[in-house]
Protein backbone atom coordinates (compact mmCIF):
# COMPACT_ATOMS: atom_id res chain seq x y z
CA UNK A 1 0.00 0.00 0.00
CA UNK A 2 1.16 3.73 -0.75
CA UNK A 3 1.17 5.96 1.31
CA UNK A 4 -1.42 9.07 1.45
CA UNK A 5 0.20 12.36 -0.05
CA UNK A 6 0.56 15.23 2.92
CA UNK A 7 -1.63 18.19 2.24
CA UNK A 8 1.30 20.04 4.19
CA UNK A 9 3.85 19.23 2.12
CA UNK A 10 2.11 20.63 -1.01
CA UNK A 11 2.37 24.42 -2.62
CA UNK A 12 -0.41 26.43 -3.56
CA UNK A 13 0.24 25.11 -7.11
CA UNK A 14 0.54 21.31 -6.06
CA UNK A 15 -2.87 22.18 -4.24
CA UNK A 16 -4.78 23.54 -7.41
CA UNK A 17 -3.17 21.09 -10.00
CA UNK A 18 -5.23 18.50 -6.60
CA UNK A 19 -8.28 20.58 -7.08
CA UNK A 20 -8.30 20.28 -10.83
CA UNK A 21 -7.29 16.75 -10.40
CA UNK A 22 -10.55 16.10 -8.40
CA UNK A 23 -12.82 18.25 -10.46
CA UNK A 24 -13.32 21.05 -8.03
CA UNK A 25 -12.59 24.84 -8.55
CA UNK A 26 -8.86 25.95 -8.52
CA UNK A 27 -9.33 28.44 -6.10
CA UNK A 28 -9.99 26.16 -3.27
CA UNK A 29 -6.20 25.23 -3.58
CA UNK A 30 -5.65 28.42 -2.26
CA UNK A 31 -8.56 28.22 0.20
CA UNK A 32 -7.13 25.12 1.58
CA UNK A 33 -3.58 26.42 1.63
CA UNK A 34 -4.82 29.23 3.62
CA UNK A 35 -6.60 27.22 6.49
CA UNK A 36 -3.72 24.58 6.53
CA UNK A 37 -0.53 27.82 7.15
CA UNK A 38 -2.97 29.25 9.24
CA UNK A 39 -2.65 26.31 11.80
CA UNK A 40 -6.46 24.82 11.03
CA UNK A 41 -5.06 21.16 11.19
CA UNK A 42 -8.61 19.60 11.14
CA UNK A 43 -11.76 19.67 8.07
CA UNK A 44 -13.94 20.19 10.91
CA UNK A 45 -13.12 24.47 11.03
CA UNK A 46 -12.91 24.87 7.41
CA UNK A 47 -16.03 26.75 6.72
CA UNK A 48 -15.34 27.69 3.37
CA UNK A 49 -14.96 24.19 1.87
CA UNK A 50 -17.63 22.12 0.42
CA UNK A 51 -18.59 18.99 2.22
CA UNK A 52 -17.43 16.69 -0.43
CA UNK A 53 -14.46 17.83 -1.47
CA UNK A 54 -13.48 17.61 2.65
CA UNK A 55 -14.84 14.07 1.68
CA UNK A 56 -12.51 13.55 -0.91
CA UNK A 57 -9.42 15.27 0.95
CA UNK A 58 -9.90 13.01 4.37
CA UNK A 59 -9.83 9.86 2.04
CA UNK A 60 -6.90 10.23 -0.24
CA UNK A 61 -4.97 12.44 1.82
CA UNK A 62 -3.02 13.02 5.23
CA UNK A 63 -2.79 16.26 7.06
CA UNK A 64 0.84 15.27 9.09
CA UNK A 65 0.10 15.72 12.49
CA UNK A 66 2.16 15.77 15.70
CA UNK A 67 1.43 14.01 19.42
CA UNK A 68 3.22 16.55 22.02
CA UNK A 69 4.72 13.96 24.47
CA UNK A 70 6.51 16.73 26.89
CA UNK A 71 6.93 20.39 26.94
CA UNK A 72 9.50 21.22 29.49
CA UNK A 73 10.03 25.33 30.05
CA UNK A 74 13.27 26.86 31.24
CA UNK A 75 13.29 28.51 34.66
CA UNK A 76 13.75 32.28 33.22
CA UNK A 77 10.44 30.98 30.83
CA UNK A 78 12.42 32.17 27.60
CA UNK A 79 13.36 28.71 25.77
CA UNK A 80 10.98 25.83 25.42
CA UNK A 81 11.68 22.65 24.73
CA UNK A 82 8.70 20.72 22.55
CA UNK A 83 9.24 16.43 21.78
CA UNK A 84 7.01 15.50 19.05
CA UNK A 85 6.02 11.93 18.03
CA UNK A 86 5.20 11.45 14.29
CA UNK A 87 2.87 8.80 12.77
CA UNK A 88 5.44 6.39 12.80
CA UNK A 89 6.44 6.41 15.88
CA UNK A 90 9.71 8.15 15.03
CA UNK A 91 10.48 11.15 17.85
CA UNK A 92 12.00 15.03 17.19
CA UNK A 93 12.23 17.81 19.37
CA UNK A 94 12.11 21.48 18.67
CA UNK A 95 13.00 24.66 21.36
CA UNK A 96 11.77 28.07 20.76
CA UNK A 97 13.44 30.70 21.92
CA UNK A 98 11.37 33.93 23.16
CA UNK A 99 13.63 37.43 21.91
CA UNK A 100 11.68 41.22 22.41
CA UNK A 101 10.50 40.96 18.90
CA UNK A 102 8.85 37.23 18.72
CA UNK A 103 9.82 33.65 18.83
CA UNK A 104 12.54 31.75 16.97
CA UNK A 105 11.87 28.12 16.07
CA UNK A 106 14.59 26.02 16.08
CA UNK A 107 13.33 22.83 13.88
CA UNK A 108 14.88 19.18 13.23
CA UNK A 109 15.26 18.23 9.50
CA UNK A 110 15.71 14.40 9.96
CA UNK A 111 15.30 12.10 12.57
CA UNK A 112 18.62 11.70 13.78
CA UNK A 113 21.62 12.49 12.27
CA UNK A 114 24.50 10.62 9.95
CA UNK A 115 27.17 13.36 9.86
CA UNK A 116 28.88 11.87 13.13
CA UNK A 117 29.92 15.03 15.31
CA UNK A 118 31.99 13.66 17.94
CA UNK A 119 30.09 16.19 20.63
CA UNK A 120 26.55 16.23 19.34
CA UNK A 121 23.81 14.26 20.66
CA UNK A 122 21.63 14.16 17.62
CA UNK A 123 24.02 11.57 15.63
CA UNK A 124 24.55 8.81 18.57
CA UNK A 125 22.41 6.59 16.55
CA UNK A 126 22.96 7.57 13.30
CA UNK A 127 20.17 8.56 11.10
CA UNK A 128 16.76 7.51 10.67
CA UNK A 129 15.54 8.88 7.82
CA UNK A 130 14.68 12.42 6.53
CA UNK A 131 11.36 14.63 7.79
CA UNK A 132 9.62 15.70 4.98
CA UNK A 133 8.26 19.20 3.98
CA UNK A 134 5.53 18.66 5.95
CA UNK A 135 6.49 17.26 8.76
CA UNK A 136 8.97 20.24 8.90
CA UNK A 137 6.29 22.76 8.25
CA UNK A 138 3.82 20.87 11.31
CA UNK A 139 6.73 21.91 13.63
CA UNK A 140 6.39 25.04 13.20
CA UNK A 141 2.17 25.02 13.08
CA UNK A 142 2.12 23.00 16.07
CA UNK A 143 4.60 25.23 17.79
CA UNK A 144 3.08 28.36 17.34
CA UNK A 145 -0.69 27.15 18.18
CA UNK A 146 0.87 26.46 21.25
CA UNK A 147 2.04 29.44 21.71
CA UNK A 148 -0.52 31.27 20.89
CA UNK A 149 -3.18 29.27 23.25
CA UNK A 150 -0.72 30.49 25.71
CA UNK A 151 -0.13 34.11 24.94
CA UNK A 152 3.08 34.04 23.64
CA UNK A 153 4.17 36.02 20.53
CA UNK A 154 4.05 33.99 17.41
CA UNK A 155 6.89 32.38 15.28
CA UNK A 156 9.00 35.20 13.69
CA UNK A 157 12.20 33.73 12.36
CA UNK A 158 13.28 29.79 12.45
CA UNK A 159 16.87 27.93 12.73
CA UNK A 160 17.59 24.88 10.88
CA UNK A 161 19.76 24.01 13.84
CA UNK A 162 17.92 21.07 15.73
CA UNK A 163 18.36 17.35 14.87
CA UNK A 164 19.77 16.40 11.42
CA UNK A 165 21.71 18.13 8.88
CA UNK A 166 19.46 20.10 6.72
CA UNK A 167 21.73 20.19 3.59
CA UNK A 168 21.56 15.96 3.87
CA UNK A 169 18.15 16.57 3.01
CA UNK A 170 18.12 19.39 0.75
CA UNK A 171 14.86 18.67 -1.24
CA UNK A 172 12.56 18.67 1.31
CA UNK A 173 14.92 21.17 3.48
CA UNK A 174 14.30 23.53 0.19
CA UNK A 175 10.66 22.86 -0.33
CA UNK A 176 9.92 23.66 3.57
CA UNK A 177 11.63 27.23 2.62
CA UNK A 178 9.88 27.70 -0.09
CA UNK A 179 6.41 27.07 1.62
CA UNK A 180 6.69 28.79 5.51
CA UNK A 181 7.43 32.06 2.81
CA UNK A 182 4.44 31.94 1.14
CA UNK A 183 2.90 35.37 2.21
CA UNK A 184 -0.44 33.14 1.66
CA UNK A 185 0.82 31.37 4.79
CA UNK A 186 3.49 31.88 7.18
CA UNK A 187 5.15 34.71 5.55
CA UNK A 188 8.31 34.40 7.27
CA UNK A 189 11.11 35.90 5.63
CA UNK A 190 14.06 34.36 4.16
CA UNK A 191 16.60 36.99 5.93
CA UNK A 192 14.60 35.96 9.27
CA UNK A 193 15.77 32.20 8.76
CA UNK A 194 19.00 30.56 9.10
CA UNK A 195 20.40 27.26 8.00
CA UNK A 196 22.79 25.55 10.10
CA UNK A 197 25.06 22.74 8.00
CA UNK A 198 28.21 21.18 9.30
CA UNK A 199 29.78 21.83 5.78
CA UNK A 200 28.61 20.04 3.27
CA UNK A 201 30.19 22.13 0.19
CA UNK A 202 28.61 20.89 -3.04
CA UNK A 203 25.30 21.72 -1.32
CA UNK A 204 26.16 25.23 0.22
CA UNK A 205 27.22 26.00 -3.25
CA UNK A 206 23.66 24.93 -4.30
CA UNK A 207 22.26 26.59 -2.21
CA UNK A 208 23.96 29.90 -3.16
CA UNK A 209 22.36 29.69 -6.35
CA UNK A 210 18.54 28.76 -5.31
CA UNK A 211 17.71 32.98 -5.33
CA UNK A 212 16.64 32.64 -1.32
CA UNK A 213 18.87 35.19 0.51
CA UNK A 214 18.65 33.05 3.96
CA UNK A 215 21.30 33.40 6.33
CA UNK A 216 23.77 30.59 6.38
CA UNK A 217 25.46 29.15 9.53
CA UNK A 218 28.75 27.15 9.31
CA UNK A 219 29.83 24.71 11.71
CA UNK A 220 33.19 25.23 11.70
CA UNK A 221 34.29 24.05 15.23
CA UNK A 222 38.46 23.96 14.46
CA UNK A 223 40.78 25.55 12.39
CA UNK A 224 42.24 23.24 10.70
CA UNK A 225 42.46 19.80 9.01
CA UNK A 226 43.68 17.66 11.76
CA UNK A 227 42.17 19.06 14.24
CA UNK A 228 38.69 18.98 12.51
CA UNK A 229 39.07 15.42 11.48
CA UNK A 230 39.39 14.64 15.32
CA UNK A 231 36.14 15.61 16.36
CA UNK A 232 33.93 15.85 12.81
CA UNK A 233 33.50 13.00 10.23
CA UNK A 234 32.38 15.31 7.34
CA UNK A 235 36.15 16.79 7.71
CA UNK A 236 37.26 14.05 6.02
CA UNK A 237 35.15 14.38 3.24
CA UNK A 238 35.69 18.01 2.64
CA UNK A 239 38.84 20.41 3.72
CA UNK A 240 38.37 23.49 5.64
CA UNK A 241 39.55 25.36 3.01
CA UNK A 242 37.18 23.95 0.62
CA UNK A 243 34.54 24.73 3.38
CA UNK A 244 35.90 28.55 3.83
CA UNK A 245 35.94 28.96 -0.39
CA UNK A 246 32.01 27.43 -0.73
CA UNK A 247 30.86 30.30 2.11
CA UNK A 248 32.62 32.88 0.63
CA UNK A 249 31.08 31.61 -3.08
CA UNK A 250 27.68 31.70 -0.77
CA UNK A 251 27.90 35.49 0.54
CA UNK A 252 29.00 36.68 -2.97
CA UNK A 253 26.09 35.11 -4.97
CA UNK A 254 23.66 35.91 -1.82
CA UNK A 255 24.67 39.29 0.12
CA UNK A 256 24.05 37.47 3.01
CA UNK A 257 26.86 37.38 6.06
CA UNK A 258 28.08 33.81 6.98
CA UNK A 259 28.27 33.08 10.23
CA UNK A 260 30.78 30.09 11.58
CA UNK A 261 30.26 28.30 14.65
CA UNK A 262 32.43 27.12 17.04
CA UNK A 263 32.02 25.18 20.27
CA UNK A 264 34.56 25.68 22.58
CA UNK A 265 35.91 21.96 23.83
CA UNK A 266 38.03 21.68 26.84
CA UNK A 267 41.58 21.44 25.95
CA UNK A 268 40.57 19.88 22.47
CA UNK A 269 39.97 23.11 20.42
CA UNK A 270 39.98 26.01 23.08
CA UNK A 271 43.82 27.08 22.65
CA UNK A 272 45.28 30.69 22.07
CA UNK A 273 46.86 28.82 18.98
CA UNK A 274 43.76 27.92 18.03
CA UNK A 275 42.01 31.22 18.01
CA UNK A 276 44.65 33.13 16.29
CA UNK A 277 44.93 30.21 13.44
CA UNK A 278 41.07 30.91 13.71
CA UNK A 279 41.59 34.67 13.41
CA UNK A 280 43.96 34.15 10.25
CA UNK A 281 41.48 32.20 8.38
CA UNK A 282 39.11 34.81 8.78
CA UNK A 283 40.61 37.59 8.31
CA UNK A 284 39.10 39.84 5.75
CA UNK A 285 36.13 37.64 5.19
CA UNK A 286 32.94 39.73 6.32
CA UNK A 287 31.77 37.03 8.50
CA UNK A 288 30.70 36.62 11.63
CA UNK A 289 31.88 33.81 14.33
CA UNK A 290 29.88 32.64 16.55
CA UNK A 291 31.52 30.93 19.99
CA UNK A 292 29.42 28.28 21.64
CA UNK A 293 30.18 27.43 25.46
CA UNK A 294 29.94 23.33 24.25
CA UNK A 295 26.96 21.58 25.78
CA UNK A 296 27.84 18.35 27.51
CA UNK A 297 26.40 15.31 26.41
CA UNK A 298 25.82 11.80 28.01
CA UNK A 299 27.75 10.08 25.40
CA UNK A 300 30.91 12.15 25.26
CA UNK A 301 33.22 13.14 28.05
CA UNK A 302 34.31 16.16 26.37
CA UNK A 303 33.90 19.23 28.76
CA UNK A 304 32.95 22.82 27.87
CA UNK A 305 35.89 25.28 28.55
CA UNK A 306 36.45 27.67 31.46
CA UNK A 307 35.01 31.34 31.64
CA UNK A 308 38.92 31.99 30.98
CA UNK A 309 39.68 30.44 28.13
CA UNK A 310 36.49 31.88 26.86
CA UNK A 311 37.43 35.01 27.06
CA UNK A 312 40.83 34.98 26.02
CA UNK A 313 39.38 33.05 22.89
CA UNK A 314 37.30 35.73 21.62
CA UNK A 315 39.54 38.74 22.86
CA UNK A 316 42.11 37.06 20.46
CA UNK A 317 39.77 37.38 17.69
CA UNK A 318 38.54 40.57 18.39
CA UNK A 319 42.19 41.93 18.04
CA UNK A 320 42.21 40.13 14.68
CA UNK A 321 39.63 42.50 13.60
CA UNK A 322 37.00 39.80 13.71
CA UNK A 323 33.53 40.10 14.00
CA UNK A 324 32.61 37.51 17.18
CA UNK A 325 29.52 37.13 19.67
CA UNK A 326 29.39 34.40 22.53
CA UNK A 327 26.27 32.17 21.75
CA UNK A 328 23.88 33.12 25.10
CA UNK A 329 23.04 29.87 26.47
CA UNK A 330 19.62 29.15 26.67
CA UNK A 331 17.40 26.20 28.17
CA UNK A 332 20.66 24.36 29.69
CA UNK A 333 18.31 23.67 32.31
CA UNK A 334 15.93 21.22 29.80
CA UNK A 335 18.58 19.98 27.73
CA UNK A 336 19.12 23.01 25.60
CA UNK A 337 21.46 20.98 22.71
CA UNK A 338 20.28 19.41 20.25
CA UNK A 339 19.39 15.93 20.31
CA UNK A 340 19.44 16.04 24.39
CA UNK A 341 15.97 16.02 25.09
CA UNK A 342 15.15 12.80 22.88
CA UNK A 343 17.96 11.24 24.07
CA UNK A 344 17.15 12.07 27.63
CA UNK A 345 13.36 11.22 27.31
CA UNK A 346 14.67 7.86 25.47
CA UNK A 347 16.62 7.26 28.19
CA UNK A 348 14.31 7.55 30.94
CA UNK A 349 11.83 5.52 29.42
CA UNK A 350 14.37 2.52 28.45
CA UNK A 351 15.37 2.25 32.47
N1 LIG B 1 23.69 19.61 11.24
C1 LIG B 1 23.72 21.02 11.35
C2 LIG B 1 22.63 21.60 12.25
C3 LIG B 1 22.35 20.92 13.55
S1 LIG B 1 23.40 21.18 14.91
C4 LIG B 1 25.09 21.51 11.77
O1 LIG B 1 25.94 20.68 12.03
O2 LIG B 1 25.31 22.71 11.78
C5 LIG B 1 23.31 22.90 15.31
C6 LIG B 1 24.58 23.44 15.92
O3 LIG B 1 24.78 22.92 17.25
C7 LIG B 1 25.84 23.07 15.14
O4 LIG B 1 26.72 24.16 15.10
C8 LIG B 1 26.43 21.97 16.00
O5 LIG B 1 27.79 21.78 15.73
C9 LIG B 1 26.12 22.47 17.38
N2 LIG B 1 26.18 21.47 18.44
C10 LIG B 1 25.85 20.17 18.39
N3 LIG B 1 26.07 19.59 19.59
C11 LIG B 1 26.53 20.54 20.41
C12 LIG B 1 26.93 20.57 21.77
N4 LIG B 1 26.93 19.47 22.50
N5 LIG B 1 27.34 21.74 22.29
C13 LIG B 1 27.37 22.86 21.54
N6 LIG B 1 27.00 22.91 20.25
C14 LIG B 1 26.60 21.76 19.68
Amino acid sequence: MTAKPDLLSMTIDEMKSLMNSLDEDLYRGKQLFKWLHSGILSYDHMTNLPKKLIGKLDHNYIITNLKQLRLLQSADGHTRKYLYLLSDKNIIECVTMKYNYGTTLCLSTQVGCKMGCSFCASTTGGLIRDLTAGEMLAQVLHVNNALLSQEYLPIRGLVLMGSGEPLDNYKNTLKFLHLVHQPEGLNIGYRNITLSTCGLVPEIRGLAKEGININLAVSLHAPNDTLRKQIMKIAQAYSVKEVIDASRYYFDKTGRRVTFEYALIDGINDKLEHAKELGELLKGFPCHINIIPLNEVDHSDMKKSNENSLNVFIKTLELKGVNVTRRREMGLDIDGACGQLKASYMGAKGK
